[in-house]
């Protein structure tokens, strides 16, 4: 027991530490931090938020050569993993590269999206964390925001006064076009607005991830 005991609190540790990396953060700040609570932050939510349709959303996918899929803590909430792997497939047969940028604390505990799509069969290789998939945004066509918020939000990047200032992102703001999936302007674990919404290149694709994805698949197959 004594044994076992070690393992877990080591194991436990390692994933805290690891946490703390990924959000730039320190551990005692972690414990004590407002971060969750609803941090102060200067930036204000303000632009236009645009749309789009299925069908639009469909022939944008499905004409692009590379599309990078951004799973988040909405996706695991809707249990929308095998759906999404579905879309990949379907997408893939019509000759589009599609490729997962993860990242380390999305979702709600580290390495969360990696056993989610394993759970759903998607091939390792396919997932490649986000810091090593940055580079390559400026030249994907697409890239589509599944329920994720703060590990997309550019005031990690832009604004000091932000509790996520610092925290590596995904840079989806760098991709040719951004779909955003989520039921609404609801905010993420940090509670702070994301200028992302509001980007010239977003549109948004409201609605809770596992049926929204479900009418999508339905529409790329009918194209
Ligand atoms: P966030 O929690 O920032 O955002 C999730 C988004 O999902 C929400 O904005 C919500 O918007 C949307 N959503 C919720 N339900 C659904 C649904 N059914 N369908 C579609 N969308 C939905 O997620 P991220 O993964 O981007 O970030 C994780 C956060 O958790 C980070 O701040 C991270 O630091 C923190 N964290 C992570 C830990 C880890 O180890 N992974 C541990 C502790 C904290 P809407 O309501 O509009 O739908």
């Amino acid at each position: 027991m004594l044994t076992g005991g070690i393992l877990v609190g080591s194991a436990g540790t390692i994933l805290t530490v690891l946490m703390c990396k990924a959000m730039n953060r320190s551990l005692l700040n972690v414990i004590v931090g407002v971060f969750g609570g609803g941090g102060a932050s200067n930036v204000q939510a303000g632009g236009t938020v645009r749309e789009i349709t299925l069908s639009d959303a469909a022939v944008l996918l499905s004409y692009s050569k590379k599309v990078v899929i951004v799973p988040g803590y909405g996706l695991a909430v809707a249990q929308a993993q095998h759906i999404c792997h579905e879309l990949d497939k379907v997408l893939e047969e019509k000759g589009v590269e599609v490729k997962y940028a993860i990242h380390p604390v999305a979702g709600r505990m580290p390495g969360h999206m990696n056993v989610l799509l394993a759970e759903a069969d998607v091939p390792y290789e396919q997932l490649i964390e986000s810091d090593v998939i940055n580079p390559d945004l400026p030249n994907t066509d697409v890239v589509v925001v599944i329920g994720a918020n703060d590990v997309v939000n550019p005031a990690a990047e832009d604004d000091p006064s932000s509790p996520i200032y610092g925290m590596p992102i995904v840079k989806v703001r760098d991709a040719k076009n951004i779909i955003v999936m989520k039921r609404g302007m609801g905010k993420g674990y940090a509670a702070i607005e994301n200028m992302l919404f509001y980007n010239d290149k977003t549109r948004m694709l409201f609605g809770d991830a596992k049926s929204t994805l479900q009418n999508l698949v339905n529409e790329v197959k009918s194209l």
